[in-house]
């Protein structure tokens, strides 16, 4: 059985203290044989040979160090569930059924579960997280500061007029209380089905006056689709049976790429989902890559069954891609590497390293972090993984992404958060 540890916070916050692996993936060049990086106060003061190694060395022997994991979606709040819900393969406006169920079985307190989820989240490798908060924001600011780096984006539900006036006053409020240490805040209006497009133009704004990134789910479903297009449909009923329905809010024969259109207004952009982007708005999608991002989410698009992710036609055409586990509501972890993997099973001509990529420096670009994290270079925040090295491995993304390479130790800041006993 392996041991979690959570250490004292010293390594590397004051005094200077040297990391040296086997291999060495920094993502800003080529891989280091015996390398070394040395941290101080938080940050990474030299990446090079062991011979680098100044202050207190901690010899990590056979292992691998790498840019700690991006997760660029998730939400927290399901993070207590030991399963998806709704079955594998059940179409989207029933398993919206069991998601409504869920929050009103009551009483339904979120903060445990966004703190498991933060616990597992590191103990995963991931350092970086971008997260829904749907009703609990406050608790992300006021946990203690020792998670993963957390962008929340505040979600938006309004597709009545009404609504969407409330929830734009406090998303206002929300802006207002600014950033807190290792949190920063972001908006989310959620769907096309449940907000309204001038609640989308609003959130735009915000998010350029303020230079925050803004996540949006889109071209998630066929049923989707359909009621963009069409205004009927499951999810039409569905919202109908609840009483959300506003067959005013969105104009016949509207599309995602009206969407995206409006949603490239903002600085930076994150598409969830995107699992049935047409080629247009593929294209689209390229001639916005400085601001907009599709986060591929695996193993949800594979719970649903959805029809083949267009990721190497989006790739192909040069949009950014970044990854993301989605909540344990469609996905039974969070651990970043497992849905790399299945990413890899999925699209098996796609190289290691661009796949460690996905899960790294394209994840910390789509959150508009990148300045900060997603590879080991000079300047960044010390924030890496520590893996096991598999023997027979000579590839060392690849290595950082096998099943064998146990997890060893996360760092954020300069700090080990978590480290696991052998
Ligand atoms: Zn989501």
């Amino acid at each position: 059985m392996t041991t979690v540890q959570e250490l004292p916070a010293d390594d590397g916050v004051n005094a200077a203290a040297s990391y040296v692996a086997r291999r060495i993936v920094t993502l800003a060049g080529p891989p280091l044989d015996g390398g070394c990086i040395v941290v101080q106060g938080g940050k990474i003061a030299a990446v090079g040979p062991r011979r680098i190694a100044t202050g207190r060395v901690v010899d990590l022997g056979d292992a691998l160090i790498a840019p700690g994991f991006v997760n660029a979606h998730t939400h927290l709040e399901f993070s207590g569930l030991t399963k998806p819900l709704g079955t594998a393969g059940m179409n989207f406006a029933s398993w919206l059924r069991e998601v409504i169920a869920f929050r009103r079985e009551g009483p339904f307190d979120p903060q445990p579960a966004v703190v498991a989820g933060l616990q597992e989240s590191l103990a995963a490798g991931v350092t970086t997280v971008g997260e829904i908060a749907s009703t609990v924001p406050r608790q992300l600011f006021e946990r203690p500061p020792r998670g993963p780096n957390v962008t929340a984006f505040m979600e938006l539900i309004g597709l009545s007029e009404s609504r969407a006036v409330a929830k734009l006053a406090s998303l206002d409020e929300f802006l207002a209380a600014g950033d807190a240490a290792g949190v920063r805040r972001g908006i989310s209006p959620h769907a096309p089905y449940t907000v309204r497009p001038s609640l989308v133009e609003s959130a735009v704004a915000r998010s350029t006056e303020q230079g925050v990134p803004l996540a949006f789910h889109l071209a998630e479903s066929p049923e989707e689709l359909e009621l963009l297009r069409d205004g009927t449909g499951p999810l039409v009923d569905l919202l109908r049976e609840i009483g959300a329905w506003d067959a005013t809010a969105i104009p016949p024969k509207s599309r995602p790429l009206d969407y995206l259109k409006t949603l490239s207004g903002a600085p930076r952009t994150l598409l969830i989902h995107g699992n049935y982007f047409a080629d247009d708005e593929i294209d689209f999608l390229a001639a916005q890559a400085d601001r907009m991002t599709t986060v591929y989410c695996p193993r949800t698009h594979a719970y649903f069954g959805h029809a083949r992710h267009p990721l190497e036609k989006l790739l192909a055409a040069g949009a950014a891609v970044a990854v993301g586990t989605d909540g344990r509501c469609t996905n039974p972890d969070l651990d970043l590497r497992a849905e790399l993997r299945c990413l890899h099973r999925t699209f098996p001509n796609l190289s290691s390293e661009r796949i460690v990529r996905l899960g790294t420096f394209d994840g910390a670009w789509a959150l508009g972090v990148e300045r900060d994290v997603g590879t080991l270079e000079v300047g960044k925040q010390a924030d890496f993984v520590v893996v096991a090295e598999v023997p027979d491995e000579s590839d060392p993304y690849a290595a950082l992404l096998d099943e064998r390479a146990v997890l060893l130790r996360t760092v954020v800041a300069g700090q080990s958060r978590i480290e696991f006993i052998r």
